[in-house]
């Protein structure tokens, strides 16, 4: 029941005293227990980490990555059982825990290219004599912590770029959603990697503290909320580490009279109502532009009524239950003052849920929601959509800018140079034309701007080698020691 840590190759059972509850959110019995681990415990696998980088930063390229293909098969192989422990403890359906294990599966992928995403520069002759290149080295040991809404993916955005570039790496799940991690730790023992290389750590608060304080770290990665964000690359910060904080959302997306209202719209409500609305890029706020806001709205509810509440297990199911009773009554709650600040409730679905102890919500939209409100501002996390309409597309362009968040924004329109000027006007920076999640591949980068990302240098694709390497610069001349050898007299002068 207790989960297990895995440090220099080995799993261990964790010396904590104190433990979190895990609960199963389509029943809300508990069903395993996080060890806060001990910063004895963190120390530990940080020193593997340290331990093993002597080795293993010199180890080539094209086998740091030879553990990584074997993982690829392995997740594939084990795809549905994964799928199902990661259902069990986050709530989501199957077929979007198999896309979130799927969009893990194309981070080592991608890492799997490291031999030539890590290549340097050269340029010779760059003075007489002289030639110059850079290579990118790997650091140390990195530190990962990992939010609960995607069990799989999220954790595969840091370290298979990490360790494929020669770092160590030391993993933190998000204590509510350890086991499907557990699982995969599992496979990356069998995969190969020398032991220490990778290593799992559990816990809450505590770890993340000794991560951002640990002097044998050097760079960490976070994801998780605003709030949580900027305490970790402050502190990380502020010890001299490299820090990348992705942090939450607020997204709106916008219809256009030029659009496909149907299809558009479908879109969109998967946006919002995907993974119960617990996304970091999932639709918030709806806008209507002039005429379309009628068709939108409608549209909107007729989706909305089509929603199936239930165990993500269950093939009829498209929503599966919220991760807490706490998010469950946190969600309630922002409703409430959404009404009272003047939205109107144009579906409610909350009443059409499984009563079994389940942290269910269902489907609720509200209308009429005002700049500046709780529920056009506020990071709700759950399946609440909200519906504004403006006249023109600069004042939804002016209301997505006004908001302290940045992380995407996708406009839905048929019309070329309609889209061009919202993609040219937007500050976030992750922007989707016919999408409601527009999610960049792992061989782009991802990452929002403003209150969404606290960083320099963004998440996988290129920027990945970019924030796991130092850049070395080689200035390299050869003096001739027999002139009449000189095949060009010029470059031996000076
Ligand atoms: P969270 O901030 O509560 O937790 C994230 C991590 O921080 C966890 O590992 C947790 O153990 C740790 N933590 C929690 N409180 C802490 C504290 N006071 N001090 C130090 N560490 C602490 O986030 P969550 O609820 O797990 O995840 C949901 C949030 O993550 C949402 O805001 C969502 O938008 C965001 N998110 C963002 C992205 C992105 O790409 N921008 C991706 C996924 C999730």
């Amino acid at each position: 029941m207790n989960v297990n840590n895995y440090i220099n190759g080995k799993f261990v059972t964790s010396k904590a005293s104190d433990f979190f509850d895990v609960h199963d959110p389509s029943t809300g019995e508990v069903i395993a227990k996080t060890p806060l681990s001990t910063s004895s415990e963190l120390d530990n696998a940080v020193h593997a980490a340290k331990t093993a980088f002597k080795v293993w930063k010199s180890t080539p390229a094209v086998d740091r990555v030879q553990p990584l293909y074997r993982l690829k098969h392995l997740l594939e192989r084990d795809s549905d059982k994964i799928s199902e422990i990661l259902v069990k403890e986050h709530g989501k359906t199957f077929a979007e825990a198999k896309g979130d294990l799927l969009r893990g599966i194309q981070m080592c992928e991608v890492a799997c290219g490291i031999p030539t995403l890590q290549m340097g520069k050269f340029s010779n002759n760059v003075a007489r004599g002289i030639d110059s290149y850079s290579m990118r080295r790997p650091m140390g040991v990195f530190a990962g912590i990992n939010p609960f809404n995607f069990p799989a993916m999220v954790p595969f955005w840091f370290w298979p770029f990490a360790v494929a570039t020669g770092n160590t790496f030391v993993m933190k799940p998000s204590e509510r959603v350890p086991l499907t991690q557990e699982y995969i730790f599992q496979l990356i023992d069998e995969c190969g990697f020398p032991p220490g290389v990778i290593n799992l750590v559990n816990g809450g608060k505590e770890v993340v503290e000794g991560i951002v304080n640990h002097p044998d770290i050097v760079g960490v990665s976070f994801v998780g909320s605003t709030e949580v964000a900027k305490i970790v690359y402050d502190k990380a910060r502020g010890n001299r580490k490299r820090v990348q904080a992705l942090g939450g959302a607020k997204n709106f997306l916008v219809m256009t009279e030029n659009a496909s209202v149907e299809k558009s719209v479908r879109a969109m409500v998967d946006s919002c109502y995907g993974c119960a609305g617990e996304r970091c890029l999932a639709g918030s706020v709806l806008v209507g532009v002039g005429n379309s806001h009628e068709a939108l709205k409608n549209e909107v509810i007729k989706n909305a009524k089509e929603v199936i509440v239930g165990n993500g297990m269950e093939s009829n199911t498209s929503m599966g239950p919220v991760i807490s009773q706490s998010a469950l009554e946190r969600i309630n709650s922002d409703i409430e003052i959404a009404l009272k600040e003047g939205a109107e409730i144009v579906y409610d679905g909350r009443k059409s849920v499984p009563q079994n102890g389940g942290f269910y919500l269902g489907p609720v939209v509200l209308d009429n929601v005002k700049p500046g409100t709780l529920m056009a501002t506020k990071e709700i996390f759950g399946p609440v959509i909200g519906l504004m309409k403006v006249d023109h597309l600069s004042q939804a362009v002016e209301l997505i800018n006004s908001s302290d968040y940045a992380n995407t924004c996708s406009i839905f329109s048929n019309d070329g140079m309609e889209a061009q000027q919202f993609i040219d006007s937007v500050h976030p920076s992750m922007v989707g034309v016919n999408l409601g999640v527009p999610a960049p591949m792992a061989f782009f980068s991802f990452g929002g701007s403003k209150e969404s990302f606290f960083g320099d240098v963004k998440v996988h694709g290129q920027s990945s080698i970019e924030f796991f390497t130092e850049e070395h610069t080689v200035m390299q001349r050869w003096f001739n020691l027999d002139e009449k050898q000189d095949l060009n007299p010029h470059w031996s002068k000076d």
